[in-house]
């Protein structure tokens, strides 16, 4: 029997992130073409929001298709555990060309895996080191490493994860600059001395095992970008007091913002660094954590003395990942992806004047292929939520939209061209002007 407020859903899937008593339809995605989503009734939507910011070529790109299909027809799985695979072997080779400074590469599943892996062995590397007492992980406010345990108590959104607050490992919280001014309250100048400040002082105890923060910019946050030197000042002051740092990449590099390894643009000097999103260019589920040698060596003794890394997944290092993943990153190098990338940036940053002069924005934030365009005032209260509004105002303008608060997203496919960006931004500022 139906529940009270439960509606006749067309679909019995519990859908992420989503408040299900307030959607009595998905739009079934039936086809990917391109940079278009093709649904049942045949709409086409332009992917704004590149599948949850992992696309990186669009739709159904044959060479993508046809590296999986060949490595499917020779081996779809085995594990890593006694065994290894060709194409797990030589796409951690290509990671370790492409990322600098790093040495290992540790394999699992998606963004928020790669995070608790990176926590994992930041932690375990101060005990093999004989140091258990350091075994704080201390992040950025407003930051966002994933919805896994570990990764809920480190990225802590009140929003999103408040009804977990008190079974949650306990992480240290700095204020980060990067948002948008408030009225009458601190620059940014500001929060970005204070914020340095505290972390110099938390420091000193000899407790903090290691920094995670988002590289670049804060984008499940609502797109806030950090300072110029930011990066490469938080990282001396780690390197100053012996804390690992803990780069989390998985939304920021590989091209989001216009380099492989974000940190080389940013300064940053991580020990620890996690990929995933593009990494198959949204073609399958894989994700990286990189070690540099440092950090590698400290797992290394006689079995008995338990120093090795205690993880692992049973699709880490999948075949049929990896392949594509290598598959995508020659077609980086190929197909000069990084240009693309400067060129598509170059777009949208030019529509960001426009934007924030219309009358229900508040502030546009933009840096490479991501934008953040966040709204004056939500949804009001007891209705349909922002994200339901802007999805659906989207939709009737053929653009595929999500919000997140009142921020609507603007994560394209990396390779998307300039004028399917150019209908893209059209699409959403009508959009944003349609909904009520
Ligand atoms: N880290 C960052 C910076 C992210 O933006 C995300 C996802 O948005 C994650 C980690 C978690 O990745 P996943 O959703 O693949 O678990």
């Amino acid at each position: 029997m139906e529940q009270a407020g439960e509606q006749a859903l067309s679909s019995v899937v519990w859908h992420p992130n989503t408040q299900m008593g307030e959607w009595d339809e998905f739009g079934e995605i039936v086809q990917g073409r391109g940079m278009h989503l093709i649904d049942k009734k045949g709409r086409k939507l332009l992917d704004g929001v590149a599948s949850m910011w992992c696309n990186v070529w669009g739709h159904s790109r044959p060479e993508l298709v046809r590296a999986i299909t060949r490595q499917a027809a020779r081996l779809q799985h085995s594990p890593l555990f006694n065994l290894t695979n060709g194409p797990a072997e030589e796409l951690a080779r290509m990671l370790i060309e492409t990322i600098p400074g790093m040495h290992r590469v540790f394999y699992s599943d998606n963004g928020s895996t790669a995070m608790e892996v990176a926590f994992k062995m930041a932690i375990q590397y101060w005990s093999n080191e004989g140091d258990s007492g350091r075994n704080r992980i201390a992040a950025l406010s407003n930051g966002y490493h994933g919805d896994t345990f570990g990764a809920m108590s480190v990225g802590y959104m009140p929003g999103f994860f408040g009804a977990f607050k008190g079974q949650l490992f306990p992480a240290v919280r700095f204020d980060a600059p990067g948002g948008r001014e408030a009225p009458g309250g601190p620059t940014d100048k500001e929060i970005e001395e204070e914020c340095l400040g505290n972390m110099e002082e938390r420091f000193a105890d000899g407790t903090i095992a290691a920094l995670a923060m988002e590289s670049g910019a804060q984008v499940a946050g609502g797109v806030r970008i950090y300072p110029r030197g930011f990066q490469r000042r938080v990282s001396r002051i780690c390197k100053r007091h012996g804390v690992l740092l803990i780069l989390d990449e998985v939304a920021t590099g590989l091209g989001r913002l216009g380099s492989m390894a974000e940190y080389e643009a940013q300064g940053g000097r991580p020990d620890i660094a996690a990929y995933g999103k593009m990494l198959t260019g949204g073609y399958l589920t894989m994700s990286a954590t990189l070690a540099t040698k440092k950090v590698y060596d400290s797992f290394l003794g006689g079995y008995d003395e338990n120093r090795h890394l205690f993880h692992g997944h049973t699709y880490t290092g999948n075949p049929l990942a990896a392949a594509a993943a290598i598959e995508n990153l020659r077609m980086y190098k190929r197909r000069n992806l990084l240009d693309k990338v400067a060129k598509g940036a170059r777009v949208l940053g030019g529509y960001t004047e426009e934007i924030s002069g219309m009358g229900r924005v508040s502030d546009v934030r933009h840096a490479g292929m991501l934008m953040g365009i966040e709204l004056s005032r939500g949804a009001p209260k007891g209705g349909p939520s922002t994200n339901k509004i802007i999805f659906e105002a989207g939709r009737r303008n053929g653009v595929y939209l999500r919000t997140l608060g009142d921020v609507v997203m603007l994560v394209p496919p990396l390779a998307m061209g300039p004028a399917d960006l150019r209908r893209l931004v059209e699409g959403t500022v009508r959009a944003v002007r349609e909904a009520p």
